[in-house]
């Protein structure tokens, strides 16, 4: 049974997850006149300062989830690794945004590659290691390999490099057994990202792809413009629509690319906003929240134009010092995400520092 949606005032939006992802959604839907309902195992989520409603439970929680649908209109996610049984029931009962097809394909690394491979978009050459056997299909003699896990991995977690097969074995073994793929080292030049809205109408809306530096496979800072040519920006743009296109997606859709000499591959798709779009925040005519917002609640999506040249800082972890120091020669907006605690590698905020133009 789905619920008749409303298409005007008083629609509320469920939310799984409740991290600065689901904060900066909550405040542009609250900005539409729009309620949210963030949903989130952990009772420190941020999300829930500026959500209409909160639920703490966890995300197999039948009766907590009962609940939640009874309540929202549409359910969308601000991170990927929700279980399959959850997105299922909910997506029984209420729209969900983006479908769960491609929510399932985010989450297992082996299917998101083949998916792309089987579109003829070029990634990285990979394989599958299901079993400590599969190594030995993997020629070390030829080239290096990053040992991935297929699910849960993000910012680097759950990667190595491996040199030698029995380098490959032991970080398996380390890694529980746990179906990996290997993939080759990528000599990139530079990695961008797109950020791409599809509308319920199946109309599409892009912001210009930012220029990414990532510290210990972490998003450093993003740039804005990133200094490609137009034909490289041409190219990026037609990719990313075919595949939001090809699944058939409604709201925000991010996806990380690496730049070689003669090439564009795609690195991963997340299903949903991106640190790397929170430059839009202060660089565009609209974020990336109020695109997706707008694109799941059946609102027009908006063109997007660039405002300024910027820099996205990201502030993780102790780095607290980078956005105390002042430059006259731009205008800095920070942005705090309201975490419980500073730790090695968390995501604290981030900043936008906005070019000054001279005149
Ligand atoms: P991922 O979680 O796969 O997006 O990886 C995080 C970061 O690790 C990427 O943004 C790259 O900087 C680096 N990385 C991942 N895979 C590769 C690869 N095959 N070759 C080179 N660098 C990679």
């Amino acid at each position: 049974m789905t619920k008749d949606i409303d298409s005007k005032s008083g629609k509320i939006i469920g939310i799984l997850g409740g991290g600065q992802l689901g904060s900066m959604l909550a405040i542009a839907a609250s900005k539409l006149g729009l309620k949210t309902h963030i949903y989130s195992s952990s009772k420190d989520s941020p999300a829930f300062n500026y959500s209409t409603k909160y639920t703490i439970a966890d995300y197999d929680d039948e009766i907590a989830l009962k609940n939640f649908i009874k309540e929202i209109d549409i359910a969308t996610i601000e991170f990927e690794n929700i279980p399959e049984q959850t997105l299922n029931y909910i997506s029984d009962y209420v729209p969900l945004y983006p479908n769960k097809e491609s929510i399932f394909l985010s989450q297992d690394r082996f299917l998101e590659k083949n998916f792309i491979r089987e579109n003829s978009i070029d990634v990285a050459d990979f394989m599958p290691i299901n079993n400590i056997d599969d190594i030995k299909k993997w020629d070390f003699n030829l080239r290096p390999g990053i040992l991935k896990t297929r699910k849960f991995g993000y910012d680097g977690k759950g990667q190595k490099i491996v040199t030698t097969a029995k380098m490959c074995e032991k970080y398996f073994i380390e890694m529980n057994n746990s179906p990996c793929i290997i993939e080759e080292v990528v000599p990139f030049n530079m990695e961008v990202s797109t950020i791409t809205a599809r509308s319920q109408d199946g109309s599409i809306e892009m912001f210009e792809p930012s220029r990414n530096i990532h510290k210990n496979h972490i998003l450093h800072t993003s740039n804005i413009p990133s200094g490609l040519s137009n034909a490289l920006i041409e190219k990026l743009h037609a990719i990313s629509k075919l595949i939001i296109s090809k699944l058939n997606y409604i709201g925000v859709l991010s996806i990380e690319f690496f730049i070689t000499n003669n090439n564009i591959m795609v690195n991963e798709i997340a299903p949903r906003v991106h640190n790397s779009g929170h430059w839009t925040m202060d660089g565009a005519n609209i974020s990336q929240f109020e695109q997706h917002i707008r694109a799941i609640s059946n609102l027009p999506i908006v063109e997007p134009k660039t405002l300024h040249s910027l820099e996205m800082l990201n502030i993780i972890g102790n780095d607290i010092y980078y956005w105390e120091k002042s430059n006259d020669n731009e205008v800095r907006k920070i942005h705090i995400y309201g975490k419980k605690g500073i730790k090695s590698g968390r995501k604290l905020g981030h900043v936008n520092s906005i070019k000054k133009s001279k005149s």
